[in-house]
């Protein structure tokens, strides 16, 4: 008898010891960004999986050019936020006014507990002219995020407090939840920091710190103040 969670203890299994491998095997310098991208390449591919098994009803109407989810809150990994910097880096020149974009995006979300952030639509900062400028480096969460219906994101863009949820293709977004997942069990087995990190806050450390990724690996607490659940409690708290 298959056991009704097999298949999502596969993908966090296999994203795991793909993980781990990494952690041992890579030197130093390259584990982060290692890590992020094996992990985004295994996504891509399960998703198209996914998709290929989906009904007709059941393919996400979003493109690359449709936006409305880039104006939610995201979260991403360390590797993943290192990951972008890193492609930020190498393609935009100067870097200083997207890193005022992020300090302007982090001052006006500063103290929001994480329904008021939740309502709050400000644009991603990596958003320009209408699109993602590291589409191909976008974390995890932006990769499972879809929608089968673009009206209710469009009614929910408009009218945050309306809280209109989209209906989603919930096995891409499991997926991709499910891989991160993964990367988060193999960095916590290795002693460090796994808690999800608000996007942006991650980034801009990721940005400022020339040697983020040595030091993360290190044990260095340098991301505690982009920990998303520190950043943005729920009420309860
Ligand atoms: S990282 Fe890119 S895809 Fe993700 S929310 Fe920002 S602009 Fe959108």
């Amino acid at each position: 008898m298959t056991h009704p969670h097999s298949a999502s203890d596969f993908l966090i299994r296999a994203q795991q010891e793909a993980t781990s491998e990494i952690l041992r095997e890579f030197a130093p310098e390259e584990v982060a960004t290692e890590v992020a991208e094996n992990a985004l390449e295994f996504s891509d591919r399960m998703i198209l999986r996914v998709l290929s098994q989906s009904s007709r009803a059941e393919q996400p109407a979003c493109s690359v050019h449709c936006t409305s989810c880039c104006h939610l809150h995201t979260t991403a990994s360390v590797p993943e936020v290192i990951l972008l910097a890193e492609r930020l880096r190498l393609g935009i020149e100067p870097l200083a006014p997207l890193q005022a974009k992020l300090a302007s995006h982090i001052a006006q979300t500063e103290g929001l507990r994480a329904r008021e952030r939740r309502h709050l639509r400000l644009p991603c900062p990596l958003l320009a002219d209408g699109m993602c400028v590291v589409y191909d480096a976008r974390p995890l969460v932006c990769r499972g995020w879809n929608s089968l219906e673009i009206k209710r994101c469009e009614a929910d863009l408009a009218h945050p407090v309306s809280e209109t949820e989209a209906y989603l293709n919930m096995n891409q977004y499991r997926a991709a939840s499910q891989i991160a997942q993964g990367v988060a069990n193999a960095i916590f087995n290795l002693g460090l920091d796994a808690r999800p990190l608000d996007m942006v806050r991650g980034l801009a450390i990721a940005l400022e710190v020339k040697d983020a990724a040595l030091r993360w690996l290190a044990g260095d607490d340098l991301f505690l103040a982009a920990v998303n659940e520190h950043v943005f409690p729920p009420f309860s708290n």
